[in-house]
């Protein structure tokens, strides 16, 4: 994790407009969007500014949703499917937007997506469905079978896989950097190392309990995603936090990282427990990460055990040492999808299932504007509800016994 600004604004109004907790992507991006237009805003984080997942990522971006649209349209019916595909649309081109109208200085780049594919028949899986994407959902995307698989990624793991092309990439802690300048900018009071540990409805309003003593809130937004504990303890339920690992390497001779990874694009697999990398935004290293364990955060473990894979997949780098170990939570659904709405009162936007750079930051504008405005669009995430399982409350004891199946799958699939 790159070192985060400790933040002690000086407070000058206990009684809020609205008052955020978490300052990441979510939490930052609704109080750009309510401070603009005028609203007196506080954002409350429990450590340094940015201190979640989102200065700690592996800085891809993606559409974000994960289940298939067949599978959304069996659920939810073609509407809504078409929505929440859409909304994943919308927030990969809204990041672009945004990055480029407030001139964030984070390496954006559109480099495309080598989604590859890990057996034959995920292969041939993918070619299925980029050749029948519904015609008002279609993106840009361009089969690579095996053969010429060596023009996107110098490893012969892979059975070829699909070129996204509107896929982009950035450097995480300088993309978040750029949104807490431009809210400090607006006005936005940042309160770090002030945990929230208490939160009241009273009278209409919120009364919120933190380190640095209690403040009055007529709304209040919860942007904790995989960071959610007992202060919201609805949300808990329905959120899963995974840990997320990655490591970084030493620099590597440049011609040979030409030849791993010819054209820089960012990567994923076909697995469930997916490994996904990219060149760094200097591109002088590899970013690797992956879901290598359950729940240890034995950074050396962990670090040790995605080298491994990497070197799996790149032979050629059997002497390569790693420079970073790190990890972060992420929040899981039981749906897959993310989630935007208000519960008792509560506003909320979480649940990006380790896809949030793009989506955390357009829900959280998506989150602020609803604030503003009583007839914002209902977009079809706001339509399904937020399901949880009985006898679930925000442990997932289970993780490691699902982790391993979905391993198992995956050598099946
Ligand atoms: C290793 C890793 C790699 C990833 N790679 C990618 C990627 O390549 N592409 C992608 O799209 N996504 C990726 N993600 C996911 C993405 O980073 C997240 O979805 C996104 O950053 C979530 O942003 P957020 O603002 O909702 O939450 P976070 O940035 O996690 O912020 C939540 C904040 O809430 C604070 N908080 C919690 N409780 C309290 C409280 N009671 N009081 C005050 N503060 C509190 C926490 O301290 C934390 O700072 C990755 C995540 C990890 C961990």
């Amino acid at each position: 994790m790159t070192p985060r600004p400790s933040l002690k604004s000086k407070i000058i109004d206990r009684g809020l407009d609205v008052a955020i907790i978490g300052s990441g992507y979510t939490g930052l991006c609704a109080a750009l969007t309510l401070s603009r237009a005028g609203r007196s805003v506080t954002v409350f984080d429990a450590k340094d500014a940015g201190w979640g997942c989102s200065s700690r990522n592996g800085g891809q971006v993606s559409t974000s949703i994960k289940p298939q649209y067949s599978t959304l349209v069996a659920k939810y019916g073609v509407d809504i499917a078409v929505s929440i595909i859409k909304e994943g649309h919308n927030s990969l081109s809204w990041i672009k937007n945004f990055v480029s109208k407030e001139k964030i200085d984070c390496s954006f780049a559109v480099p495309g997506r080598f989604y590859a594919a890990h057996s034959g028949k995920q292969f041939d899986i993918l070619v299925n469905q980029i050749e029948n994407q519904p015609a008002e959902l279609t993106v840009e995307a361009e089969v690579v079978p095996r053969g010429e698989q060596k023009n996107e990624l110098g490893s012969d793991v892979y059975h070829g896989g699909v070129v996204l092309r509107s896929h982009a990439s950035l450097d995480p802690a300088r993309y978040h950097q750029g949104i807490l300048t431009l809210a400090i900018e607006a006005g936005v009071s940042i309160i770090s190392n002030s945990r929230v540990a208490d939160l009241k409805r009273s009278a209409g309003k919120f009364e919120l309990t933190t380190t640095e003593g209690d403040f009055v809130a007529r709304e209040v937004i919860i942007a904790t995603n995989g960071y959610t504990g007992k202060l919201t303890p609805w949300l808990r339920r329905r959120v899963i936090p995974i840990g997320s690992y990655m490591i970084a390497t030493e620099p590597i001779n440049p011609d040979l990282m030409n030849e791993l990874m010819p054209k820089k694009r960012v990567v994923s697999d076909t697995r469930k427990v997916v490994y996904y990398y990219r060149p760094s935004p200097d591109g002088t290293r590899i970013i690797f990460g992956g879901r290598v364990t359950s729940g240890d955060s034995n950074l050396h473990k962990s670090g040790s055990l995605l080298r491994k894979e990497l070197i799996r997949i790149f032979p050629q780098l059997s002497n390569i040492k790693i420079s970073h170990s790190w990890m972060g939570f992420v929040a899981y659904t039981f749906d897959e999808l993310p989630h935007i709405g208000n519960n008792d009162g509560l506003h909320y936007a979480m649940g990006y299932c380790g896809s949030g750079v793009g989506m955390a930051s357009y829900l959280g504008t998506r989150l602020g504007e609803s604030l503003l405005t009583s007839g914002a669009d209902i977009m079809g995430l706001e339509k399904i509800g937020f399901k949880t399982r009985p006898f679930y409350n925000g442990n997932p004891w289970f993780l490691p016994a699902s982790v391993a199946y979905y391993r198992w799958l995956d050598n099946m699939r």
